[in-house]
């Protein structure tokens, strides 16, 4: 299982280009990969895609966390391209995609064999639970239902191992206790604070981190 960071706000990488939003690829063996949030825009996400060796063609299923331009903006130029992926928004969602595979997600589902949603919590977003042989990862988007409700949703796939994604203004940083992995990208408001909090736990995110798990 690999999740790749397409788009951020930071990166480390040369050639890489950052943004203010968030987008991460999925990979599990040879299945078709799995796109998270699209960014704020087309044009850096396929721009960091080239650069990773990722073919939107490829991608089989798109979540989209939740209706914010920062992780919506890419969609529509990914769809131009890619006509087949199955798209999942969270069912607060406006936007209708006649003619599209899409499913509009208000519970926990299953959508394959090692990725959950937790449903829409608070009536805007959707995180993803990851079942990895480490344990459950836990990816979001801006985390505006709070990180709490998402790890406590997350934690009926099993132990949460870590989490990846946007932490918004989170600083209940006690709620992190127990985890192995802490991940704060894109919005996050105290990424000093939890690095020198979880200095064991954390990594640094960015465009370009390939996280094994
Ligand atoms: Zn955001
Ligand atoms: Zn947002």
């Amino acid at each position: 299982m690999k999740i790749t960071v397409v788009y951020d706000n930071c990166t480390d990488e040369i050639g890489l280009r950052t943004g203010w939003g968030f987008s991460a690829l999925i990979e599990s063996g040879d299945a078709p990969p799995l796109l998270f949030d699209t960014g704020a825009d087309g044009a850096t996400l396929f721009h960091n895609m080239k650069q990773l060796g990722i073919d939107p063609r490829r991608i089989g299923t798109i979540v989209i966390s939740h209706a914010h331009g920062d992780h919506t903006g890419g969609l529509s130029d990914v769809l131009e391209i890619n006509k087949d992926a199955e798209i999942y928004f969270p069912a607060s969602t406006v936007t209708r995609l006649p003619e599209r595979k899409v499913i509009m997600v208000s519970q926990p589902i299953q959508i394959s064999e090692a990725v959950f949603s937790t449903g829409e919590l608070k009536g805007i977003e959707q995180s993803l639970a990851i079942k990895t042989t480490k344990g459950v990862v836990v990816l979001v988007g801006c985390s505006h239902p709070g990180v709490g409700a998402i790890l406590e949703a997350a934690s009926c796939y099993g132990k949460v191992y870590g989490i990846i994604g946007g932490l918004h203004g989170f600083s209940d940083f006690n709620r992190l206790e127990g985890l192995s992995m802490i991940c704060p990208c894109h919005c996050t408001q105290y990424k000093s604070e939890l690095r020198r909090l979880f200095p064991k736990q954390h990594v640094t995110c960015g465009a370009g981190l390939e996280l094994e798990l």
